[in-house]
This record gives structure tokens, C-alpha cells and sequence, in this order.
């Protein structure tokens, strides 16, 4: 079984019926890999392999489509050994367990997950559109419409996610994926947790997008996403995110001090809601359910 899917993935990729032809998904009803699945395990002779997608910390992710339904995924494999190195299976069981119960359009699903031997296999939504890091970087920045959309869309899956308890923590371009519809994706829940968290923490993710309140060490709560979110919403309309510095202590003081400056040319109504999320009183930040209504996001999903 392993020799099978490393031939099909690793060294005919192009021969493969799996194509980047996505119309078959769109004419197939959400369910119909659970109702393939139906109460059995899911395993690798499940699925055919096609091309690699892209490749991660402990493995690869490749396209694969699921023989009975003919349903296609991303398969993310990831090597044990490798994890368990790391020491993060803890991690990545919450990733499982959490990612596996949400349900809404703008947070990857994750069908399931088998393993072998050697190997933890996640079946995830195929992104059609990968990832958005590119998209931002060959585009440089969004117009506002864009970013309005992105933004407004994101407010309300993190909204969901606190709903049910739920803070992501690691909210950036990276995480973010591009659905068929060009919808943004929440990705990646590696390290996100059940509220409410943390006496102290360690740092995780990037400096670039963390609170005061964790670059400092205090306790934190779901109210770090929303701060996540106004520094994505600078980085869209500005291409680089607000305390960007020289090393990681310098970053630390901006972000300390919410030292936010803007370019010229941002709009005023931008850069109300961004100052409204970038609060360093994590108590003062609006809410997520008061974006949607923010007369920057009203204004650009009008027009
Ligand atoms: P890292 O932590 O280094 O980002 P990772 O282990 O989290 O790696 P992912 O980011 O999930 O791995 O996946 C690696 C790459 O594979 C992504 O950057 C993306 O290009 C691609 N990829 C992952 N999941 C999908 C998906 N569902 N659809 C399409 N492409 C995907
Ligand atoms: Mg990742």
C-alpha cells in the first residue's frame, strides 16, 4: 500500500487521472464523502494520489481524489516519527479534534483522519485557489472591495469558532487558504485551543501577529483573534504588517506599545476599524460581530 502511494505520488504525478479539473466536486453534494465513509474507517487504499500540493513542517500534502464518490481532497501526511521528535502529537491531536467539528464556509473542513504505521493522514478540503500568502505577495496588496470581503468573511468564521469556544491564535497569511469561489479559508487550527485558556503562556506563532497581552506573557483569551484581525487588515491594504521591525525585540516594544503608524492614501474609514481592533486593552477591541456593520466594511461590499 505504502510503495503504491509513493509511485502514484512522487513519480507520475502527471500521468495520474487526477487532474486540476475541479468540476466534478461542484456538481456533487457536500456529503457525499461522509456518506462514502458510512461508519467505517477511512484508509489509504481509499484514495488515489495525484499531484503534490505543497509541503509542511512534518510532511507533504498531495491532491486525492476518493475512489468510491470520486470526492476530491487534499491528503496531508504526516510522518510520526517526525512528530513525535517535535513532541507535538498533542498538538496535532487537538488540531484533529477540533478542526474535525467546525462547519462553515470559510474554515477548511477536515473529513477525517487514518493512520498506518508510519504515517497520520488528514483528509482535508481541496483549496482550489491555494494560498492567499502568494496571492498578497505577487499582488503586493488588496484593493479595499477585496480585503472588505476578506475581512468581513473572517469576523464572522472567528465568530463561530469563539461560539464554540474556540480561540485559533495564529491568525496570518500563512494559515489562510482560497476556496473555488475565491472565499477565504481558515486553515491550519495547530494552535488553536479550547477557551478559556492559559494562566501564562509561551509564545507560538509569528511575533508580527501577536497581542501585547502574549508577546508580554499575560493571560490571554478569544480576544487575540480580533487583534489578529486588524493586523491581516493592515497587511492587506498595506502589504506589510504594522510593527514590523528589525529583530524581535523591537517588534516586541511596537507591538507593546501599539506603535501604529499609516502610509498615506488609506482611507479614514480603514483606519477607524483597524485603531477599533488594535486595542492594547484587549476589553476595548470591537467585536467580531460589529464588523460586519463597520461603515468601512459597509461601504466596500456595496459598491
Ligand atoms: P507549516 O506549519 O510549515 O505551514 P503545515 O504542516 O502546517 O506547514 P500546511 O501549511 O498545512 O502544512 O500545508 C503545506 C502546504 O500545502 C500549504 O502551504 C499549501 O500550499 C498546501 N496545502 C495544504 N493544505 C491544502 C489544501 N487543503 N488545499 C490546497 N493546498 C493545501
Ligand atoms: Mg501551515
Amino acid at each position: 500500500m505504502t510503495t503504491g502511494f509513493k509511485r502514484n505520488a512522487a513519480q507520475s504525478p502527471a500521468r495520474h487521472p487526477l487532474s486540476e479539473n475541479q468540476t466534478e466536486n461542484k456538481n456533487m453534494e457536500q456529503s457525499s464523502i461522509e456518506a462514502s465513509k458510512n461508519g467505517k474507517q477511512w484508509c489509504l487504499n481509499d484514495f488515489e494520489i495525484g499531484k503534490p500540493l505543497g509541503r509542511g513542517k512534518f510532511g507533504k500534502v498531495y491532491l486525492a481524489r476518493e475512489k468510491k464518490s470520486k470526492y476530491i481532497v487534499a491528503l496531508k501526511v504526516l510522518t510520526k516519527s517526525q512528530l513525535l521528535k517535535a513532541g507535538v502529537e498533542h498538538q496535532l491531536r487537538r488540531e484533529i479534534e477540533i478542526q474535525c467539528h467546525l462547519r462553515n464556509r470559510n474554515i477548511l473542513r477536515m473529513y477525517g483522519y487514518f493512520y498506518d504505521n508510519k504515517r497520520i493522514y488528514l483528509i482535508l478540503e481541496y483549496s482550489t485557489g491555494g494560498e492567499l500568502y502568494r496571492k498578497l505577495t505577487s499582488k503586493g496588496r488588496f484593493n479595499e472591495k477585496n480585503s472588505a470581503k476578506y475581512i468581513c468573511d473572517m469576523a464572522q468564521a472567528l465568530s463561530y469558532c469563539h461560539a464554540k469556544h474556540i480561540i485559533h491564535r495564529d491568525i496570518k497569511p500563512e494559515n489562510l487558504l482560497i476556496g473555488s469561489r475565491g472565499e477565504i479559508k481558515i486553515a491550519d487550527f495547530g494552535w488553536s485551543v479550547h477557551a478559556p485558556t492559559s494562566r501564562r503562556n509561551t509564545l507560538c506563532g509569528t511575533l508580527d501577529y501577536l497581542p501585547p497581552e502574549m508577546v508580554e506573557g499575560r493571560e490571554h483569551d478569544e480576544m487575540v483573534d480580533v487583534w489578529s484581525l486588524g493586523v491581516l487588515m493592515y497587511e492587506f491594504l498595506v502589504g506589510s504588517p504594522p510593527f514590523e521591525a528589525e529583530g524581535h525585540s523591537a517588534t516586541y516594544r511596537r507591538i507593546s506599545r501599539v506603535d501604529l503608524k499609516f502610509p498615506k492614501g488609506l482611507s479614514e474609514d480603514s483606519k477607524d476599524l483597524i485603531r477599533k481592533l488594535l486595542q492594547k486593552d484587549p476589553r476595548k477591541r470591537l467585536s467580531l460581530d460589529s464588523v460586519p456593520n463597520h461603515p468601512w466594511v459597509l461601504r466596500n461590499l456595496r459598491s
